[in-house]
């Protein structure tokens, strides 16, 4: 009788870990992807090099609203809002790179019912102008950023418009959003020098990595390719490795935010992912 109840408790506890593995007892709800723009590159090769020189390679630019009990996450901010009514869309990169959009970022979360001041926390995986184009519509909201991130980019010619009433949390490494380990921001820098990814685990769906730019597209992640543009190669590849481990560690997805042909296949708002 005593062991079958010692039996009974260890099986017990056994299930309740996986339960929390699993993410089941967490106080994540849904996850939202929402239209953030769409970057044309003159240039394949300047995020290939040596590949596909010269051919123009069109990228998705994805935002991520991710609801938990606790309040929401917006994860990246993409190209600004005006770039909606540019008709030829927004030149950057001397160049290279031509934004557009067709809607806004402010019109899909107004879609939601969702208000800037909603926003619990802005996390954003860098600061380049695809990312936090639209920073400064969330005056309210606690910035998620690494201090290299941050520090980094105020000494850069063109600087995030941060807006002054934001409160700004530097952070440094790994940080578990909401406390439940549902949400965590993982340090994978080497893009820039204090880039981040989002390991999200939904209770339905299962592990997702939210990319950032850590990799652009699918077959740079296949080959282990590192943009010549790139702040640190060598940070580069041991982030790339990284996002494998946590992938095979989690049984997850690794969702590549400017992969076009991938994010074709994503549900976007009002649909979402449990
Ligand atoms: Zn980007």
């Amino acid at each position: 009788m005593r062991t079958k109840l010692i039996v009974l408790a260890a099986i017990l506890a056994v299930l309740t870990g996986a339960a929390m593995v699993m993410g089941a007892a967490s106080g994540l709800e849904r996850l939202y992807v929402l239209h953030c723009g769409q970057n044309i590159g003159k240039d394949q090769s300047r995020w290939s090099p040596g590949v596909n020189e010269g051919k123009a390679i069109e990228f998705s630019d994805n935002c991520y609203l991710i609801r938990h009990a606790k309040g929401l996450l917006l994860w990246d901010t993409g190209v600004p809002d005006a770039v909606a009514t540019m008709p030829d869309g927004m030149v950057v990169a001397n160049g290279a790179i031509t934004y557009r959009r067709t809607t806004t970022l402010a019109a899909q979360l107004t879609a939601l019912g969702v208000k800037p001041a909603d926003v619990t926390y802005v996390a954003v995986s860098h600061t380049h102008g695809d990312h936090v184009g639209n920073i400064a519509q969330f005056p309210s909201s606690t910035i998620l950023i690494q201090g290299a991130e941050y520090d980094w980019a105020m000494t850069q010619p063109t600087k995030p418009a941060f807006a002054a009433t934001q409160n700004i949390e530097k952070v440094a490494g790994d940080r578990d959003v909401f406390g439940d380990g549902s949400v965590t921001i993982l340090s994978t820098p080497g893009h820039t020098p204090g880039h981040q990814s989002l390991l999200v685990l939904l209770p339905k769906t299962g592990a997702l990595v939210l990319s950032g730019d850590a990799v652009h597209f699918r077959d740079n992640w296949e080959q282990r390719r590192v943009p010549s543009m790139n702040f640190n190669r060598d940070q580069t590849l041991a982030s790339l490795q990284r996002i494998a481990t946590v992938l095979a560690e989690h049984k997850g997805q690794l969702w590549i935010n400017h992969d076009k042909p991938q994010s074709d296949q994503l549900k976007y708002a009002p649909q979402y992912y449990e």
